[in-house]
């Protein structure tokens, strides 16, 4: 604006030819086009070091649940028994959220736990996964306390399935695969099969190689689940936990 209305009363004056005026303007508004880039170059640095910054505080983070001094490993691919004991356990020292919670699940068992929201079910499946340790009392799992079993035979024999479905920007078998890097065409149509996935696969214009969107974006809430759970299963757990990982399927699924 300052260089129209300068440049605007030279030109009135009959210092600067019109022509002088728009070959001004001009080379000032392609000066300006850099320095805009160099701008947004500036602000990306920014959040790419903001990424970083957060990527250094996950991996230098200190784990707070360790692996006891002799932890032993869990029978792989064998259906697990789960026992609590008197389990007792809050988040905040004031809300005691589980207390006396005694229960036995057989291997093989499927085990339903319904109640009030917030009464406690997701905290039981979390202490299982070794995701908390209790306050009191003890979980078993194939009758060892889940502090003697070393945490990443814990965590591979057991998944965890929540509510929101963790899905990844890529194809629909990159994000099957995620469960098991080595598994099969094979083992990925089973359990593809399982999940009732198939249609959903036929209907994609790309099939398998489509791609899902930013989180899985392009499916819906039911299909994100039954991907995840067929994911989940390629693992083959010894144990499988369902947290509402259903509550988006339709009747049938
Ligand atoms: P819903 O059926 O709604 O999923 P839920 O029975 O699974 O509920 P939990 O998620 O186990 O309930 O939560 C039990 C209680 O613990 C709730 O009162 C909840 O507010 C509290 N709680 C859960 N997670 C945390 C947390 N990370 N920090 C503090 N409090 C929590």
């Amino acid at each position: 604006a300052s260089v129209l209305c300068y440049g605007g009363y030279q030109v009135m004056t009959g210092t600067l030819t019109a022509g002088g005026l728009v070959a001004f303007y001009g080379y000032t508004l392609q000066l300006f086009i850099p320095l805009y880039g160099a701008g947004d170059i500036y602000s990306k640095l920014q959040r790419a070091g903001a990424s970083i910054r957060r990527l250094m505080e996950i991996t230098e983070a200190e784990m707070i649940l360790r692996d006891r001094p002799g932890a032993l490993a869990l029978r792989p691919n064998a259906s697990a028994a789960i026992e609590l004991k008197n389990v007792a356990f809050s988040y905040r020292v004031d809300r005691p959220v589980l207390n006396g919670i005694n229960l036995r699940v057989a291997p093989g068992q499927r085990v339903a736990l319904s109640g009030r929201s917030g009464n406690g079910k997701s905290t039981i499946a979390r202490l299982v996964a070794r995701l908390y340790d209790t306050h009191d009392g003890a979980v078993l799992v194939d009758g060892i306390d889940v502090r003697d079993i070393q945490l990443q035979s814990l965590r591979s024999s057991i998944i965890f399935v929540p509510q929101d479905p963790v899905l990844f920007d890529t194809t629909l078998r990159e994000n099957l695969r995620f469960g098991n890097h080595q598994a099969t065409q094979e083992e990925l149509e089973r359990v593809a099969k399982l999940a009732q996935l198939e249609n959903l696969i036929l209907r994609l214009p790309k099939g398998w190689d489509e791609q899902l969107g930013p989180r899985g974006n392009r499916l819906s809430g039911g299909e994100r689940q039954r991907l995840v759970i067929a994911r989940a299963l390629l693992r083959r757990p010894s144990l499988l936990i369902l947290d509402e990982a259903t509550a988006a399927l339709d009747a049938e699924g």
